[in-house]
């Protein structure tokens, strides 16, 4: 995420602080004028443990989808709690309630330990406590909420994905998803209004869900657009590629009798990149292909859906076309041009006929 600071790593899952938690700090040491150092200082080992918990928390969620095969960014630590950034979701409504359901659960966990730990070591954990008392019955406690909290069924909160997952089970995922957000909408409201008498906090997670309700809605009429299709529909079906030794001036000659197109570059039999006009511009007309074409942009492969797959690539990714190879063997191209006229709703399901003339 822009503006975040890579802290460390756990379990093989980056972990980035965004630079808008330092403003917490700031309204943790201004929230309590008069107090003494060690006072501020207690209290601000307390956000510590607060973020502890949510990195806990936010670990299990991110453990969970690695291991069904989700691509895992990362988790970011924002002033209102952690994001897991995980390419992937919402999948397979099973894959979802997982992975949603793997956060609170490692906080009820942590909870047990903590208020077992307290109970053993003779403290009070009972009634709930967060700002005095022992330590371990206080974390208990936190970790219990923060549970708790997470699983209000307002998507994208746990709950929510929760929610939407098991109505999945008996609808289409885009109604689901529409009956879910109506949900969280409501929830979000009713945050907002209560924050406003009582809590600044809950103003802006109700804030927060409104603006990921948003998101969701969004993603779900675009699924429902793109449902079930896969890259072999949309791409440009043609074995056309160039190998990695021909010339720039070779190819640029070539590519300006096809405006728009772009090839896969090979190296022996194998799709190493893509190559289109843009690469070319600038280059010594002697170099080989190979050497200035885009190795970084993913291959993609006929069976790979659009949705979610190929749209994370398109935001990922600033080009316009992908190689498309079966096996390490061309295929054709995926422009992004063909997927975004899909996307306004009246786009062929096919590629524009002038890509697919043959070489
Ligand atoms: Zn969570």
């Amino acid at each position: 995420m822009n503006g975040s600071l890579r802290i460390g790593r756990i379990a093989g899952i980056p972990i980035s602080v965004h630079w808008s938690f330092s403003l917490l700090i700031v309204l943790v040491v201004l929230s309590a004028p008069g107090s003494s150092a060690s006072e501020v200082g207690w209290l601000l080992l307390w956000v510590l443990a607060l973020f502890a918990a949510v990195t806990v928390h936010e670990l299990s969620h991110c453990v969970v989808a690695a291991r069904r095969g989700l691509k895992v960014e990362g988790i970011v630590l924002l002033p209102i709690g952690g994001m897991s950034q995980i390419s992937g979701l919402p999948g397979p409504p099973t894959v979802e309630l997982e992975v949603a359901i793997a956060g609170p659960l490692a906080s009820v966990g942590l909870a047990l330990v903590m208020g077992l730990a307290a109970f053993a070591t003779g403290a009070p954990v009972w009634p709930p406590t967060l700002f005095s008392g022992s330590w371990l019955a206080r974390l208990a406690w936190l970790n219990l909420l923060l549970a708790g909290f997470n699983m209000l069924p307002a998507l994208p909160m746990d709950g929510g994905r929760v929610l939407r997952a098991l109505l999945a089970r008996h609808r289409d995922q885009v109604s689901a998803t529409r009956i879910a957000a109506n949900v969280a909408q409501v929830i979000a409201v009713l945050m907002i209004v209560v924050g406003l008498l009582f809590d600044l906090w809950l103003i802006l997670i109700g804030l927060f869900v409104l603006l990921g309700v948003g998101a969701e809605r969004r993603s779900a009429g675009i699924q429902q657009v793109v449902d079930g299709l896969v890259v072999g529909d949309v791409m440009a079906r043609d074995p056309t590629s160039v190998p990695a030794h021909v010339s720039v001036a070779e190819l640029g000659g070539w590519l300006a009798a096809f405006p728009g197109r772009a090839l896969p570059v090979v190296e022996g039999s194998t799709v190493v990149g893509v190559v289109a006009m843009v690469d070319l511009v600038g280059r010594p007309a002697g170099a080989p292909v190979g050497s200035v074409c885009d190795r970084t942009s993913p291959v993609l492969d006929p069976s790979t859906p659009v949705f979610p797959a190929v749209l994370e690539t398109l935001s990922r990714y600033h080009r316009d076309e992908f190689a498309v190879a079966v096996a390490g063997v061309p295929a054709g191209v995926l422009y992004r041009s063909t997927v975004e006229q899909l996307l306004r709703g009246a786009g062929p399901r096919s590629s524009p006929p002038e890509r697919r003339r043959a070489a």
